[in-house]
This record gives structure tokens, C-alpha cells and sequence, in this order.
């Protein structure tokens, strides 16, 4: 029997840390704190409402922001449509806003609804490099600019956008600045006391944790304009309603808690993987790199792969990876990052996102660049 492909799909999620696990099921049981935090007349609700609130100082001392700044939500999706859409509805009037042709769908289709609202949307191309440059930003700000909207790492590329740099043009235009950092999170160093920004979502499953829990950061500035879009019993101030899930939120607290740095000894190891990775494949014939070879984070790489015959299928029973066509499956489109880079439909077609993470050996790396080397070899030779 063919054993389960080897996993190197880390950005499309992470399998939970086992000691993620165990603080999770602390909250679930009778036994155990099963409270509901909005309790607050007995000691059940009391002792929920504690390891929520240090939840939330773990993922708040993870980015450089203060407990209350944050607000939990369902993940980076919800967290998206809240800081978009919730200012928007503050500001009372449509305006202008700028995002990127490499966003997430969760910013891109939220932006389209603003515009059918009667938003004017600015969508930046990147550069001849793939990245979106804050020069290109500050020539894209008008007069009516109230909202930037731009991904810390892009989750198909690996590439990294200089959003602080971005900030700090952003706000002294006076416009508000929303970072998607569902990607940056243990691989970038994030101190929001010290950037210009405004909200920045966050997602627990790209991090080690579970899926289904994230938290918008919500800076004082953005704070008042912003609004709910979940009513319903005012929890997180007003911001957004419902029952908190209290073993979701202690798993996004004990995962951004154990999230490394740059510099750490996981980031370490990962970084010398991914360089090991990265000379095996591009040593490969036909094998580009998408998006720019610099800037960016070592776990994410997208690879083009010239040779005629290749199909990303052929790789799928050894290797658990992204074809970027099979993301967008449901519209059967080439996708739209890959697009706005410059390459053509075959070329996004015939090109594969290859991530790795904290469960990464170097015997799966061998094994993956051993894979790829004989399905583009094999590749190569079909087309004569
Ligand atoms: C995964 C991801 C999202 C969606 O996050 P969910 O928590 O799954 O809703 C949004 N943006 C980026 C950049 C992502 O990588």
C-alpha cells in the first residue's frame, strides 16, 4: 500500500503542536475549565474569562500590541471582513482605497463588495520583481484615500511586503492601514507599538494552532471608527458578539506563545532547509522561482516548471503540496497571484507552492527534491 504523501503544504495550515493540544483540552470536559467567559457571577465563568484574557496577552505580546488592541474572531478571513468592512462603515461615506492584485480572497472579494457600495478601489500591480513597493503606494494615495489595504507575507509566494515602510507614508496621508499578517506570524518579527499600523488580522491554524480561531488587531485610531458586524450581546466590546470559544482562543494563546522569531533556533533550522530545498529545486532543469528571490520568508517557495509534460498531478501521491490551479479549483482559474506577476495561464498552470514547517525534516526535503527531479525528468524526456 502507498504510504500518505509526504506534507509540504504548511501555508495552507499546520497541524496543531501537541502542547497546543494539551492546553486546549484544559477547556474541554466537565472536569476541567468548560465555563463560559461571559459568566461572570460564578467561579466556572471567572476561571474561563482568566485563560482567555491570558490568551490574549500572549498573542499581544507576540506582536508588539497591548491585550485590549485585540479582538478574537472566527480567523484571518473574519478578521479581514471586520477591519475592511467595519471601517468603511464608520467612515459613513465611500472613499478610496487601496489594496494589491496579490491579496488573499478574503481581502479582494471584501474589497469588491465596498466597490459595489461605491468605493473607488485602487488594485496595485506589483513590480517587475513581484513585490508591491511603497513608492507605489504613496503614488497611489488621493486625496479621498481612507483605507490601504496590503498582505505582510504573501501565502502564495512567500513574499514579504515592507508594510512599515508602507505605514508610515499611509498615515502621514492620514489614511488607515490594514495589514493581513496571516502568513508573517513566527517568521517575521512583528512590533505593532512601533509601526504604523492600523489593524492587522491574525489566523491560529497557519501557526500551529487550531483552525477556526483569529483575532483582529485593533489600533486606537481605527477604534473609533470602528464597527461591529456580528451583533449580539456586545462581547469584545461591542466589536464582536458571540460565545467565546474558550479552548480555541488558550490553542491561538499557547501556539502564538511557542511561534518563534527570526533568529530563534526553529527559524534556524527551517532557514537552512528551505536553502537546501530551494538549491535542489531550482537545480532542477526548467525550474524558475516566482516572485522575488530576496525579500522574502525561507518556508514558501512557488516554483514554475517549464518542462512540457508536467503535471503537477504527477507529483501528488508522494507529495502533499499546492498546485496553485488547484486553490482556485471551484472557478477552474489560473491563479490570479501568479497572473499579476506576468506569467501567462500555462505558465501559473504549470507551477506548484511548495511550504515547509515546524514538522520539516531533512529526509523529507531529500525525498521531495528526489521526487521532483525524477517527475520533471520524466517530464522532459515526454516531450520528445
Ligand atoms: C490562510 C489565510 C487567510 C485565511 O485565514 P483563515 O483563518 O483560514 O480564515 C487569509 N489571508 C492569508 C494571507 C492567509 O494565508
Amino acid at each position: 500500500m502507498p504510504s500518505a504523501p509526504l506534507y509540504f503544504d504548511y501555508a495552507a495550515t499546520t497541524p496543531v503542536d501537541d502542547r497546543v493540544i494539551e492546553t486546549m483540552l484544559t477547556c474541554l470536559g466537565r472536569q476541567v475549565n468548560f465555563g463560559n467567559p461571559a459568566s461572570s457571577g460564578h467561579a466556572y465563568g471567572q476561571a474561563a474569562c482568566e485563560v482567555v484574557e491570558q490568551a490574549r496577552r500572549q498573542v499581544a505580546e507576540r506582536v508588539g500590541a497591548n491585550a485590549e488592541e485585540l479582538v478574537w474572531t472566527s480567523g484571518a478571513t473574519e478578521s479581514n471582513n471586520l477591519a475592511i468592512k467595519g471601517i468603511a462603515q464608520g467612515l459613513g461615506q465611500p472613499g478610496h482605497l487601496i489594496t494589491s492584485r496579490l491579496e488573499h480572497k478574503a481581502v479582494l472579494d471584501t474589497v469588491s463588495e465596498l466597490e459595489r457600495q461605491g468605493w473607488a478601489v485602487t488594485r496595485l500591480a506589483p513590480d517587475a520583481a513581484g513585490l508591491i513597493q511603497p513608492y507605489a503606494v504613496q503614488a497611489a494615495l488621493r486625496a479621498d484615500t481612507r483605507l490601504v489595504s496590503l498582505m505582510a507575507v504573501n501565502n502564495e509566494l512567500g513574499t514579504v511586503t515592507d508594510f512599515a515602510a508602507i505605514g508610515e507614508r499611509v498615515r502621514a496621508h492620514g489614511a488607515l492601514l490594514h495589514v493581513d499578517a496571516a502568513q508573517a506570524v513566527g517568521k517575521l518579527l512583528i512590533n505593532l507599538r512601533e509601526m504604523a499600523v492600523d489593524l492587522m488580522s491574525f489566523s491560529a491554524h497557519k501557526v500551529y494552532g487550531p483552525k477556526g480561531i483569529g483575532a483582529l488587531y485593533v489600533g486606537a485610531r481605527a477604534r473609533e471608527l470602528m464597527r461591529a458586524q456580528i451583533h449580539g450581546g456586545g462581547h469584545e466590546r461591542g466589536l464582536r458578539s458571540g460565545t467565546l470559544p474558550t479552548h480555541q482562543i488558550v490553542g491561538m494563546g499557547s501556539a502564538f506563545a511557542l511561534a518563534g522569531q527570526p533568529g530563534d533556533s526553529e527559524h534556524q533550522r527551517l532557514e537552512a532547509l528551505a536553502q537546501r530545498l530551494r538549491e535542489g529545486l531550482l537545480a532542477l532543469p526548467g525550474v524558475r522561482l516566482n516572485g522575488c528571490a530576496t525579500q522574502r520568508i525561507p518556508h514558501t517557495l512557488n516554483l514554475n516548471i517549464e518542462s512540457a509534460g508536467f503535471n503537477s498531478l504527477a507529483l501528488a501521491s508522494e507529495l502533499a503540496l499546492s498546485s496553485t490551479s488547484a486553490c482556485n479549483s471551484a472557478s477552474n482559474a489560473a491563479s490570479h497571484v501568479l497572473l499579476a506577476l506576468g506569467l501567462n495561464e500555462q505558465q501559473a498552470r504549470k507551477s506548484v507552492r511548495v511550504s515547509i514547517g515546524r514538522f520539516t525534516t531533512q529526509a523529507e526535503v531529500d525525498t521531495a527534491i528526489a521526487v521532483f527531479g525524477r517527475v520533471v525528468g520524466a517530464a522532459s524526456v515526454a516531450l520528445w
